[in-house]
Protein backbone atom coordinates (compact mmCIF):
# COMPACT_ATOMS: atom_id res chain seq x y z
CA UNK A 1 0.00 0.00 0.00
CA UNK A 2 1.14 3.55 -1.04
CA UNK A 3 0.91 6.91 1.60
CA UNK A 4 -1.41 9.33 -0.39
CA UNK A 5 -0.41 12.70 -2.10
CA UNK A 6 -1.30 14.88 1.12
CA UNK A 7 -4.00 18.16 0.53
CA UNK A 8 -6.12 20.36 2.29
CA UNK A 9 -9.64 19.80 1.54
CA UNK A 10 -11.36 23.21 0.77
CA UNK A 11 -15.06 24.03 -0.59
CA UNK A 12 -14.97 20.17 -2.23
CA UNK A 13 -11.52 20.62 -3.54
CA UNK A 14 -8.36 18.45 -2.53
CA UNK A 15 -5.99 21.24 -2.37
CA UNK A 16 -2.21 20.27 -3.16
CA UNK A 17 1.25 21.65 -1.90
CA UNK A 18 1.64 24.39 -4.19
CA UNK A 19 3.85 26.78 -3.02
CA UNK A 20 2.95 26.31 0.66
CA UNK A 21 5.56 25.22 3.05
CA UNK A 22 4.87 21.69 4.29
CA UNK A 23 5.21 19.51 7.24
CA UNK A 24 7.06 15.83 7.81
CA UNK A 25 4.97 13.18 8.58
CA UNK A 26 6.66 10.58 10.32
CA UNK A 27 6.15 6.92 10.99
CA UNK A 28 6.66 6.33 14.48
CA UNK A 29 8.11 2.79 14.03
CA UNK A 30 10.98 3.74 11.81
CA UNK A 31 10.77 7.02 11.91
CA UNK A 32 11.16 7.58 8.28
CA UNK A 33 9.18 10.18 6.68
CA UNK A 34 5.99 9.42 5.25
CA UNK A 35 4.92 12.18 3.42
CA UNK A 36 4.64 16.18 3.29
CA UNK A 37 1.44 17.90 4.69
CA UNK A 38 0.95 21.63 3.19
CA UNK A 39 0.55 24.10 5.63
CA UNK A 40 -2.47 26.34 5.05
CA UNK A 41 -2.64 29.85 4.87
CA UNK A 42 -4.18 32.43 6.15
CA UNK A 43 -5.88 32.56 2.42
CA UNK A 44 -6.35 29.27 2.76
CA UNK A 45 -8.10 28.91 6.34
CA UNK A 46 -10.57 32.08 4.94
CA UNK A 47 -11.62 29.89 1.97
CA UNK A 48 -12.24 27.27 4.53
CA UNK A 49 -14.68 29.04 6.47
CA UNK A 50 -16.49 30.61 3.36
CA UNK A 51 -16.86 27.12 1.86
CA UNK A 52 -18.46 26.43 5.45
CA UNK A 53 -20.43 29.60 5.61
CA UNK A 54 -22.24 29.24 2.29
CA UNK A 55 -23.09 25.20 2.13
CA UNK A 56 -24.49 25.71 5.71
CA UNK A 57 -28.29 27.15 4.84
CA UNK A 58 -28.90 24.44 2.43
CA UNK A 59 -26.96 21.68 4.32
CA UNK A 60 -29.41 22.90 7.46
CA UNK A 61 -32.21 22.84 5.36
CA UNK A 62 -31.99 19.33 3.58
CA UNK A 63 -34.56 17.09 5.35
CA UNK A 64 -32.98 14.90 8.17
CA UNK A 65 -33.42 11.28 6.63
CA UNK A 66 -31.26 13.05 3.17
CA UNK A 67 -28.18 14.04 5.96
CA UNK A 68 -28.71 10.32 7.32
CA UNK A 69 -28.13 8.59 4.48
CA UNK A 70 -25.31 9.94 2.94
CA UNK A 71 -23.89 9.68 6.62
CA UNK A 72 -24.79 6.11 6.37
CA UNK A 73 -22.97 5.51 3.25
CA UNK A 74 -19.73 7.23 4.37
CA UNK A 75 -19.72 4.55 7.22
CA UNK A 76 -19.96 1.69 4.43
CA UNK A 77 -17.23 3.27 2.55
CA UNK A 78 -15.23 3.34 5.38
CA UNK A 79 -16.09 -0.66 6.71
CA UNK A 80 -15.29 -1.24 2.78
CA UNK A 81 -12.28 0.65 3.36
CA UNK A 82 -10.80 -0.74 6.48
CA UNK A 83 -7.68 -2.29 5.25
CA UNK A 84 -6.58 1.04 3.75
CA UNK A 85 -7.65 2.96 6.22
CA UNK A 86 -5.88 0.80 8.94
CA UNK A 87 -2.64 0.80 7.63
CA UNK A 88 -2.63 4.17 7.20
CA UNK A 89 -3.53 4.78 10.78
CA UNK A 90 -0.91 2.23 11.63
CA UNK A 91 1.39 4.17 9.34
CA UNK A 92 1.09 7.47 11.03
CA UNK A 93 0.28 6.61 14.99
CA UNK A 94 2.34 3.32 15.05
CA UNK A 95 -0.77 1.10 17.14
CA UNK A 96 -1.48 -2.49 15.85
CA UNK A 97 -3.15 -3.55 12.82
CA UNK A 98 -5.47 -4.83 14.90
CA UNK A 99 -6.35 -1.76 17.06
CA UNK A 100 -6.64 0.16 14.14
CA UNK A 101 -9.36 -1.92 12.19
CA UNK A 102 -11.49 -1.57 15.54
CA UNK A 103 -10.70 2.03 15.17
CA UNK A 104 -12.19 2.00 11.72
CA UNK A 105 -14.89 0.24 12.63
CA UNK A 106 -16.06 2.53 15.94
CA UNK A 107 -15.33 5.55 13.07
CA UNK A 108 -18.05 4.16 11.38
CA UNK A 109 -20.59 3.12 13.72
CA UNK A 110 -20.06 7.29 14.37
CA UNK A 111 -21.35 8.42 11.36
CA UNK A 112 -24.22 5.37 11.59
CA UNK A 113 -25.09 6.76 14.93
CA UNK A 114 -24.96 10.29 13.99
CA UNK A 115 -27.55 8.93 10.99
CA UNK A 116 -29.96 7.45 13.20
CA UNK A 117 -29.72 9.89 15.77
CA UNK A 118 -30.39 12.53 12.75
CA UNK A 119 -33.81 11.43 12.54
CA UNK A 120 -34.95 12.45 16.13
CA UNK A 121 -33.90 15.44 16.86
CA UNK A 122 -37.21 15.83 18.46
CA UNK A 123 -38.48 19.43 19.64
CA UNK A 124 -41.38 19.84 22.73
CA UNK A 125 -44.94 21.29 22.63
CA UNK A 126 -45.38 23.51 25.90
CA UNK A 127 -49.06 23.74 26.70
CA UNK A 128 -50.07 27.39 26.55
CA UNK A 129 -51.93 29.62 29.54
CA UNK A 130 -54.55 30.59 27.32
CA UNK A 131 -56.42 28.40 24.74
CA UNK A 132 -55.18 28.79 21.05
CA UNK A 133 -51.64 29.42 21.74
CA UNK A 134 -49.02 27.21 20.55
CA UNK A 135 -45.37 27.07 22.61
CA UNK A 136 -42.88 25.01 20.82
CA UNK A 137 -39.35 24.17 21.60
CA UNK A 138 -37.22 23.74 18.27
CA UNK A 139 -33.89 22.73 17.78
CA UNK A 140 -31.72 24.05 14.96
CA UNK A 141 -28.10 23.50 13.95
CA UNK A 142 -26.33 25.72 15.89
CA UNK A 143 -24.37 26.84 12.30
CA UNK A 144 -20.52 26.52 10.99
CA UNK A 145 -18.39 24.33 13.44
CA UNK A 146 -14.48 25.07 13.99
CA UNK A 147 -13.25 21.45 15.00
CA UNK A 148 -9.73 20.60 16.27
CA UNK A 149 -8.55 16.79 16.50
CA UNK A 150 -5.92 15.22 18.23
CA UNK A 151 -3.72 12.43 16.98
CA UNK A 152 -4.10 9.91 19.32
CA UNK A 153 -7.61 8.52 18.18
CA UNK A 154 -6.82 9.78 14.63
CA UNK A 155 -10.07 8.85 13.21
CA UNK A 156 -12.55 7.97 15.87
CA UNK A 157 -11.83 11.61 17.16
CA UNK A 158 -12.55 13.22 13.90
CA UNK A 159 -15.45 10.96 12.98
CA UNK A 160 -16.79 12.32 16.78
CA UNK A 161 -17.02 15.83 15.39
CA UNK A 162 -17.92 15.48 11.82
CA UNK A 163 -20.75 12.89 12.70
CA UNK A 164 -22.19 14.89 15.24
CA UNK A 165 -22.05 18.39 12.92
CA UNK A 166 -23.39 17.01 9.89
CA UNK A 167 -25.98 14.93 11.66
CA UNK A 168 -27.12 17.95 13.23
CA UNK A 169 -27.85 19.87 9.82
CA UNK A 170 -23.94 22.35 10.59
CA UNK A 171 -21.21 22.59 8.56
CA UNK A 172 -17.79 22.57 9.73
CA UNK A 173 -13.95 23.38 9.29
CA UNK A 174 -11.55 20.45 10.84
CA UNK A 175 -7.89 20.75 11.82
CA UNK A 176 -7.16 17.35 12.21
CA UNK A 177 -4.22 16.75 13.77
CA UNK A 178 -0.50 17.26 11.46
CA UNK A 179 1.01 13.99 13.20
CA UNK A 180 -1.72 12.03 11.08
CA UNK A 181 -3.14 13.82 8.56
CA UNK A 182 -4.02 10.74 5.73
CA UNK A 183 -6.29 9.05 7.89
CA UNK A 184 -8.37 12.31 8.80
CA UNK A 185 -8.58 12.96 4.70
CA UNK A 186 -9.58 9.37 4.04
CA UNK A 187 -12.41 9.88 6.05
CA UNK A 188 -13.29 13.30 4.22
CA UNK A 189 -12.57 11.15 1.15
CA UNK A 190 -15.85 8.50 2.31
CA UNK A 191 -18.23 11.80 2.64
CA UNK A 192 -17.87 13.35 -0.55
CA UNK A 193 -17.96 9.69 -2.33
CA UNK A 194 -21.23 9.65 -0.81
CA UNK A 195 -22.45 12.95 -2.09
CA UNK A 196 -21.79 15.07 1.17
CA UNK A 197 -22.25 18.72 -0.83
CA UNK A 198 -18.92 20.64 -1.48
CA UNK A 199 -18.17 22.80 1.25
CA UNK A 200 -19.67 21.11 3.87
CA UNK A 201 -16.57 19.65 5.47
CA UNK A 202 -13.71 21.56 4.94
CA UNK A 203 -10.26 20.33 6.10
CA UNK A 204 -7.27 22.24 6.57
CA UNK A 205 -3.31 21.44 8.36
CA UNK A 206 -0.94 24.23 8.95
CA UNK A 207 0.43 26.24 12.68
CA UNK A 208 -2.22 24.61 15.37
CA UNK A 209 -2.53 28.04 17.29
CA UNK A 210 -2.71 30.35 13.92
CA UNK A 211 -5.47 28.40 12.61
CA UNK A 212 -7.17 28.00 15.92
CA UNK A 213 -7.23 31.89 16.56
CA UNK A 214 -8.35 32.95 12.69
CA UNK A 215 -11.21 30.09 13.13
CA UNK A 216 -12.23 30.84 16.33
CA UNK A 217 -12.23 34.49 16.06
CA UNK A 218 -14.08 34.74 12.86
CA UNK A 219 -17.45 36.09 13.11
CA UNK A 220 -18.87 32.68 10.99
CA UNK A 221 -17.97 30.27 13.43
CA UNK A 222 -20.93 29.46 15.74
CA UNK A 223 -19.16 26.96 17.89
CA UNK A 224 -16.23 25.28 18.77
CA UNK A 225 -15.08 21.66 19.73
CA UNK A 226 -11.62 20.53 20.82
CA UNK A 227 -10.10 17.02 21.78
CA UNK A 228 -6.47 17.70 23.46
CA UNK A 229 -4.66 18.17 26.46
CA UNK A 230 -6.59 20.87 29.25
CA UNK A 231 -3.08 23.72 28.35
CA UNK A 232 -4.22 23.88 25.07
CA UNK A 233 -8.20 23.49 25.45
CA UNK A 234 -8.22 26.31 28.19
CA UNK A 235 -6.93 28.84 25.77
CA UNK A 236 -9.20 27.66 23.04
CA UNK A 237 -11.81 28.33 25.35
CA UNK A 238 -10.71 31.71 26.10
CA UNK A 239 -11.04 32.44 23.06
CA UNK A 240 -14.31 31.30 22.17
CA UNK A 241 -15.32 32.50 25.68
CA UNK A 242 -13.85 36.66 24.12
CA UNK A 243 -16.29 36.17 21.19
CA UNK A 244 -19.51 34.09 22.82
CA UNK A 245 -19.11 31.03 21.40
CA UNK A 246 -19.95 27.58 22.67
CA UNK A 247 -17.11 25.45 23.34
CA UNK A 248 -17.24 21.60 23.53
CA UNK A 249 -13.95 20.52 25.23
CA UNK A 250 -12.38 16.78 25.79
CA UNK A 251 -9.47 17.46 27.79
CA UNK A 252 -6.60 15.43 29.52
CA UNK A 253 -7.14 12.74 32.10
CA UNK A 254 -5.43 10.96 35.00
CA UNK A 255 -8.00 8.28 35.25
CA UNK A 256 -8.03 6.42 39.00
CA UNK A 257 -8.64 2.68 39.08
CA UNK A 258 -10.19 1.23 42.79
CA UNK A 259 -9.56 -2.42 43.37
CA UNK A 260 -11.50 -3.07 46.26
CA UNK A 261 -10.84 -6.27 48.52
CA UNK A 262 -13.74 -8.48 47.35
CA UNK A 263 -12.43 -8.24 43.66
CA UNK A 264 -10.33 -11.04 41.80
CA UNK A 265 -6.87 -9.22 41.75
CA UNK A 266 -5.51 -11.23 38.92
CA UNK A 267 -8.60 -10.55 37.25
CA UNK A 268 -8.61 -7.05 37.54
CA UNK A 269 -4.87 -6.87 36.38
CA UNK A 270 -5.53 -8.71 33.31
CA UNK A 271 -8.31 -6.23 31.73
CA UNK A 272 -6.91 -3.31 33.49
CA UNK A 273 -3.42 -4.14 31.81
CA UNK A 274 -4.96 -4.52 28.36
CA UNK A 275 -6.94 -1.52 29.08
CA UNK A 276 -3.43 0.40 30.04
CA UNK A 277 -1.32 -0.98 27.29
CA UNK A 278 -3.79 0.17 24.20
CA UNK A 279 -2.30 2.68 21.88
CA UNK A 280 0.48 2.41 23.70
CA UNK A 281 -0.81 4.40 26.68
CA UNK A 282 -1.97 7.27 25.03
CA UNK A 283 -6.04 7.88 25.15
CA UNK A 284 -7.33 10.46 27.44
CA UNK A 285 -9.34 7.48 29.43
CA UNK A 286 -6.49 5.19 30.12
CA UNK A 287 -6.38 3.94 33.47
CA UNK A 288 -3.38 5.12 35.38
CA UNK A 289 -3.75 5.44 39.35
CA UNK A 290 -4.15 2.23 40.80
CA UNK A 291 -5.21 2.16 44.48
CA UNK A 292 -5.58 -1.67 45.02
CA UNK A 293 -6.40 -2.22 48.55
CA UNK A 294 -3.90 -4.15 50.92
CA UNK A 295 -5.24 -7.35 51.57
CA UNK A 296 -4.99 -7.93 47.00
CA UNK A 297 -1.94 -5.09 46.45
CA UNK A 298 1.04 -7.85 46.19
CA UNK A 299 -0.81 -10.22 44.05
CA UNK A 300 -2.06 -7.39 41.69
CA UNK A 301 1.35 -5.73 41.48
CA UNK A 302 2.86 -9.19 40.68
CA UNK A 303 0.78 -10.06 38.03
CA UNK A 304 0.42 -6.59 36.30
CA UNK A 305 3.90 -6.92 36.09
CA UNK A 306 4.55 -10.02 34.82
CA UNK A 307 1.57 -9.50 32.08
CA UNK A 308 4.04 -6.32 31.10
CA UNK A 309 6.87 -8.40 30.88
CA UNK A 310 5.21 -10.92 28.82
CA UNK A 311 3.62 -8.04 26.20
CA UNK A 312 4.87 -7.85 22.57
CA UNK A 313 6.12 -4.19 21.65
CA UNK A 314 7.05 -4.01 17.81
CA UNK A 315 6.01 -2.68 15.07
CA UNK A 316 2.00 -2.51 14.50
CA UNK A 317 2.25 -3.81 10.46
CA UNK A 318 3.61 -7.05 12.65
CA UNK A 319 1.84 -9.91 13.36
CA UNK A 320 0.87 -10.80 16.93
CA UNK A 321 2.18 -7.57 17.95
CA UNK A 322 0.22 -6.26 20.94
CA UNK A 323 1.64 -2.77 21.68
CA UNK A 324 3.61 -0.53 18.97
CA UNK A 325 5.60 2.61 19.36
CA UNK A 326 4.61 5.96 21.31
CA UNK A 327 3.61 8.48 18.79
CA UNK A 328 6.02 11.52 19.36
CA UNK A 329 9.57 11.89 21.15
CA UNK A 330 7.85 14.54 23.23
CA UNK A 331 5.69 11.22 24.52
CA UNK A 332 9.29 9.20 25.07
CA UNK A 333 11.17 11.78 26.63
CA UNK A 334 8.38 12.19 29.15
CA UNK A 335 8.35 8.78 29.65
CA UNK A 336 11.68 9.11 30.67
CA UNK A 337 11.79 12.38 32.96
CA UNK A 338 8.43 10.23 34.81
CA UNK A 339 10.07 7.21 35.23
CA UNK A 340 13.31 8.83 36.77
CA UNK A 341 11.58 10.93 38.87
CA UNK A 342 9.26 8.48 40.93
CA UNK A 343 12.12 6.40 41.01
CA UNK A 344 13.78 9.34 43.04
CA UNK A 345 10.54 9.67 45.51
CA UNK A 346 10.70 5.81 46.62
CA UNK A 347 8.53 4.22 43.86
CA UNK A 348 9.24 0.72 42.45
CA UNK A 349 10.12 -0.31 39.12
CA UNK A 350 8.14 -3.74 39.04
CA UNK A 351 8.27 -3.76 34.96
CA UNK A 352 9.37 -1.64 32.10
CA UNK A 353 10.73 1.05 32.52
CA UNK A 354 13.48 1.81 29.64
CA UNK A 355 13.49 2.79 25.82
CA UNK A 356 13.37 -0.32 23.66
CA UNK A 357 16.78 -0.50 21.67
CA UNK A 358 14.73 -0.22 17.84
CA UNK A 359 15.21 1.96 15.49
CA UNK A 360 11.30 4.22 16.54
CA UNK A 361 9.81 5.69 19.31
CA UNK A 362 9.15 2.75 21.30
CA UNK A 363 9.04 2.30 25.09
CA UNK A 364 8.80 -0.91 27.28
CA UNK A 365 5.21 -1.45 29.10
CA UNK A 366 6.02 0.32 32.67
CA UNK A 367 4.49 -0.83 35.72
CA UNK A 368 5.69 0.95 39.15
CA UNK A 369 4.30 -0.34 42.40
CA UNK A 370 4.44 1.80 46.11
CA UNK A 371 3.87 5.34 43.78
CA UNK A 372 3.36 8.57 46.04
CA UNK A 373 1.91 11.15 45.47
CA UNK A 374 4.34 13.52 45.52
CA UNK A 375 5.93 12.30 42.21
CA UNK A 376 5.57 13.66 38.69
CA UNK A 377 3.42 11.20 37.28
CA UNK A 378 1.39 10.77 39.99
CA UNK A 379 0.24 14.78 39.02
CA UNK A 380 0.65 14.84 35.48
CA UNK A 381 -1.08 12.73 32.70
CA UNK A 382 1.55 10.38 31.24
CA UNK A 383 -0.46 9.13 28.31
CA UNK A 384 1.76 6.20 27.53
CA UNK A 385 2.18 2.83 28.70
CA UNK A 386 3.02 3.46 32.44
CA UNK A 387 0.59 2.03 34.78
CA UNK A 388 1.34 3.64 38.93
CA UNK A 389 0.05 1.58 41.59
CA UNK A 390 -0.31 2.29 45.19
CA UNK A 391 -2.16 0.54 48.46
CA UNK A 392 -5.20 2.20 50.14
CA UNK A 393 -6.57 0.52 53.39
CA UNK A 394 -10.21 2.31 53.76
CA UNK A 395 -12.95 3.47 51.30
CA UNK A 396 -12.70 6.97 51.96
CA UNK A 397 -8.94 6.84 51.83
CA UNK A 398 -9.37 5.72 48.00
CA UNK A 399 -11.92 8.27 47.16
CA UNK A 400 -10.21 11.42 48.12
CA UNK A 401 -7.08 9.42 46.09
CA UNK A 402 -9.29 9.31 43.77
CA UNK A 403 -10.76 12.70 43.59
CA UNK A 404 -7.49 14.24 44.24
CA UNK A 405 -6.67 15.89 41.22
CA UNK A 406 -8.15 18.65 39.12
CA UNK A 407 -8.71 15.85 36.10
CA UNK A 408 -12.16 14.03 36.10
CA UNK A 409 -12.83 12.19 32.92
CA UNK A 410 -12.77 8.56 33.31
CA UNK A 411 -12.83 6.48 36.42
CA UNK A 412 -12.69 2.01 37.21
CA UNK A 413 -14.18 0.73 40.38
CA UNK A 414 -13.51 -3.15 40.59
CA UNK A 415 -15.93 -4.99 43.26
CA UNK A 416 -17.79 -7.44 43.69
CA UNK A 417 -19.88 -6.17 46.25
CA UNK A 418 -22.98 -3.43 44.90
CA UNK A 419 -22.98 -1.52 47.97
CA UNK A 420 -19.23 -0.52 47.35
CA UNK A 421 -20.34 -0.25 43.28
CA UNK A 422 -22.86 2.27 44.17
CA UNK A 423 -21.47 4.50 47.20
CA UNK A 424 -17.92 4.88 44.16
CA UNK A 425 -20.31 5.84 41.84
CA UNK A 426 -21.55 8.70 43.53
CA UNK A 427 -18.86 9.80 44.89
CA UNK A 428 -16.08 9.49 42.74
CA UNK A 429 -16.06 13.00 40.75
CA UNK A 430 -15.83 12.04 36.98
CA UNK A 431 -17.53 12.06 33.51
CA UNK A 432 -17.41 8.01 32.98
CA UNK A 433 -17.19 5.53 35.69
CA UNK A 434 -16.64 1.90 34.62
CA UNK A 435 -17.26 -0.75 36.90
CA UNK A 436 -15.68 -4.03 36.78
CA UNK A 437 -14.87 -3.06 32.79
CA UNK A 438 -12.76 -0.57 31.03
CA UNK A 439 -15.00 0.53 28.39
CA UNK A 440 -14.92 3.83 28.61
CA UNK A 441 -17.37 5.11 25.92
CA UNK A 442 -19.32 3.85 22.62
CA UNK A 443 -21.06 6.22 20.05
CA UNK A 444 -24.46 6.28 21.73
CA UNK A 445 -22.61 6.55 25.17
CA UNK A 446 -22.57 10.37 26.10
CA UNK A 447 -18.88 10.77 26.75
CA UNK A 448 -16.84 14.25 28.73
CA UNK A 449 -14.99 14.98 31.65
CA UNK A 450 -16.02 16.69 34.92
CA UNK A 451 -13.83 19.50 36.16
CA UNK A 452 -10.33 20.20 34.22
CA UNK A 453 -11.35 17.42 31.79
CA UNK A 454 -13.63 19.35 29.66
CA UNK A 455 -16.61 21.14 28.98
CA UNK A 456 -19.62 19.14 27.04
CA UNK A 457 -20.56 15.90 25.72
CA UNK A 458 -19.65 13.82 22.99
CA UNK A 459 -21.66 10.96 21.62
CA UNK A 460 -24.80 9.77 22.49
CA UNK A 461 -27.80 12.29 22.37
CA UNK A 462 -26.15 14.93 24.74
CA UNK A 463 -23.62 14.98 22.07
CA UNK A 464 -25.48 15.43 19.19
CA UNK A 465 -27.62 18.32 21.33
CA UNK A 466 -23.75 20.48 21.56
CA UNK A 467 -24.33 20.86 17.88
CA UNK A 468 -28.14 22.61 18.13
CA UNK A 469 -29.65 25.42 19.63
CA UNK A 470 -33.29 25.66 20.97
CA UNK A 471 -35.43 28.31 19.26
CA UNK A 472 -38.87 29.28 21.50
CA UNK A 473 -41.86 29.76 19.03
CA UNK A 474 -44.81 31.10 20.40
CA UNK A 475 -47.68 31.88 17.92
CA UNK A 476 -51.33 32.76 18.86
P1 LIG B 1 -0.27 19.48 22.89
O1 LIG B 1 -0.97 20.09 24.03
O2 LIG B 1 0.84 20.25 22.25
O3 LIG B 1 -1.30 19.14 21.73
C1 LIG B 1 -2.49 18.44 21.92
C2 LIG B 1 -3.28 18.53 20.62
O4 LIG B 1 -3.71 19.86 20.44
C3 LIG B 1 -2.46 18.21 19.36
O5 LIG B 1 -3.27 17.49 18.46
C4 LIG B 1 -2.11 19.57 18.76
O6 LIG B 1 -1.99 19.56 17.36
C5 LIG B 1 -3.28 20.39 19.17
N1 LIG B 1 -2.96 21.79 19.38
C6 LIG B 1 -1.84 22.31 19.94
N2 LIG B 1 -1.92 23.64 20.00
C7 LIG B 1 -3.13 23.97 19.47
C8 LIG B 1 -3.80 25.20 19.25
N3 LIG B 1 -3.28 26.37 19.64
N4 LIG B 1 -5.00 25.16 18.65
C9 LIG B 1 -5.57 24.00 18.29
N5 LIG B 1 -4.98 22.81 18.48
C10 LIG B 1 -3.78 22.80 19.06
O7 LIG B 1 0.27 18.11 23.38
P2 LIG B 1 0.88 16.84 22.66
O8 LIG B 1 2.35 16.78 22.95
O9 LIG B 1 0.46 16.67 21.24
O10 LIG B 1 0.15 15.74 23.52
C11 LIG B 1 0.50 15.64 24.87
C12 LIG B 1 -0.64 15.86 25.79
O11 LIG B 1 -1.85 16.21 25.16
C13 LIG B 1 -0.93 14.57 26.53
O12 LIG B 1 -0.24 14.56 27.73
C14 LIG B 1 -2.42 14.58 26.72
O13 LIG B 1 -2.72 15.10 27.98
C15 LIG B 1 -2.94 15.55 25.73
N6 LIG B 1 -3.76 14.97 24.65
C16 LIG B 1 -5.00 14.59 24.97
C17 LIG B 1 -5.81 14.07 24.02
C18 LIG B 1 -7.21 13.63 24.37
O14 LIG B 1 -7.75 12.77 23.72
N7 LIG B 1 -7.83 14.21 25.38
C19 LIG B 1 -5.36 13.97 22.70
C20 LIG B 1 -4.06 14.37 22.39
C21 LIG B 1 -3.28 14.89 23.39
Amino acid sequence: MEYPELTLLIGGRAVAAGQRPGLEVIDPATQAVLGQLPMASAEDVDEALEAAHRSFPSWRDTAPMERAAILRRAATFMRERTPRLAWLITRELGKPLAESEKEVATAAEMFEWGAEEARRTYGRLIPGRTGGIRQMAIPEPIGPVAAFSGWNAPAITPSRKIAGALAAGCSIVIKPSEETPAIALEIGRALSDAGLPAGVLNMVFGDPGEISRQLIESPITRMVTFTGSTAIGRQLATMAAASLKRATLELGGHAPVLVFGDADPLHAADTILAAKLRNSGQICTSPTRMMVHESVYERFVERLAERARGWRVGNGLEAGVQMGPLANPRRLAAMETMVADALDHGARLAAGGQRLDLPGWFWEPTVLSDVTTECLAANTEPFGPMALVQPFTGMDEALEQANRLPFGLASYVFTRDAATARIASERIESGVVCINHCQASLPETPFGGFKDSGLGKEGGVEGLQEFMQVKYVSQV
